[in-house]
């Protein structure tokens, strides 16, 4: 047995199997689990052991949830199976997007079995999980935050962002900006594209000037240009972050206005794109929602 300790991973996707291939490289013993068998395949190439979901319980006295939404989250806590071949004491940590309001609710629901429930998403994407660089921000109080450092920072760079629920808050605001500064910046460049300038030139100038972004830096040269559109995150799960971002600016009082505007475009996209589709795919949208205007 590692002197690591026993780490289970339920949901091993696009990003969980990569996370997990960081625990497991850093001497933890992963045990991992997932409902579809082709996760299962990924899984094993990347070295992790798949076991039934009790089993994952059972053996851990940590476990981590990279699920897509907070309803596959309460799907997991609520299934006797894991829930009662859990020890008294386990800590789970939930590294998917989810809501924050549903998150508070399942801390306090399971905390009545002595189970502690806090909240940890990542920022990042594939490429970050790949390598370890996540950006992880965390939702504990102290105690369950230092217990749960040693294995979060073999994935990336951990930050404690408050109490339980705040890690899911702020990586819902944190996706409402991502996914609206990509929708403009692409309406800025597929314009200045059909004016007729080159989109690689605008992006040079906009990196080195007050325009730049993640998706300028990132997502526009790594993912439109190539033609690839192929981040490895979904449009519905970016649109699913920003429908819980514009929930929880409403709840505060502040004007939501442009957040609102940006997740209903976005929306719309989506409804026309499918359920599979990249992130990245709504710039190929935008372009094909492009006219022709007449000449002058
Ligand atoms: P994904 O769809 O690739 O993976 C989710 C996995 O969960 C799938 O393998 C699915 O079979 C499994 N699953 C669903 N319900 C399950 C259940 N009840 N029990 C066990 N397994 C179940 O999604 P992903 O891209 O890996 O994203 C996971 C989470 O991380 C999401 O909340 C997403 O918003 C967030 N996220 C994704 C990225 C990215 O770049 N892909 C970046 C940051 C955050």
């Amino acid at each position: 047995m590692s002197e690591f300790g026993t780490v289970g991973f339920v949901g091993l996707g696009h990003m969980g199997a990569p996370m997990a291939r960081q625990i497991a490289g850093h001497g933890y013993v992963v045990f991992g689990y997932d409902v579809s068998e082709v996760a299962h395949g990924r899984a094993a190439a990347a070295g992790i052991e798949a076991v039934e979901l009790d089993d994952v319980a059972k053996q851990s006295e940590i476990v981590i949830l990279m699920l897509p939404d907070s309803n596959a989250v309460a799907s997991v806590l609520g299934d006797a199976r894991f829930l009662d071949a859990l020890s008294e004491g386990a800590l789970v940590i939930d590294m998917s997007s989810s809501d924050p309001i549903r998150t508070r609710q399942l801390a306090r629901d399971v905390a009545e079995r002595q189970v502690t429930l806090i909240d940890a998403p990542v920022s990042g994407g594939v490429a970050g999980a790949e390598k370890g660089t996540l950006t992880i921000m965390v939702g504990a109080d102290e105690a369950a935050f230092r217990r749960a450092h040693p294995v979060l920072k073999t994935m990336g760079r951990v930050v404690l962002a408050g109490p339980v629920g705040a890690g899911h808050t702020v990586k819902a605001l944190n996706n409402l900006l991502s996914a609206t500064h990509l929708w403009v910046t692409s309406e800025a460049l597929l314009a200045g594209e059909r004016f007729g300038l080159d989109p690689q030139v605008m992006l040079e100038i906009f990196n080195t000037s007050s325009g730049r972004s993640g998706s300028t830096e990132n997502k526009w040269p790594n993912f439109v240009l190539t033609g690839s559109f192929d981040s490895g995150f979904g449009a519905s799960l970016m649109l699913k972050d920003m429908q819980i971002a514009v929930n929880l600016i409403g709840s505060t009082g502040v004007p939501g206005s442009l957040g609102a505007e940006a997740t209903a475009l976005w929306a719309r996209a989506v409804e026309d794109l499918g359920p599979r589709a990249d992130h990245t795919e709504v710039v190929a949208w935008l372009r094909d929602h492009s006219v022709d205007q007449p000449e002058e």
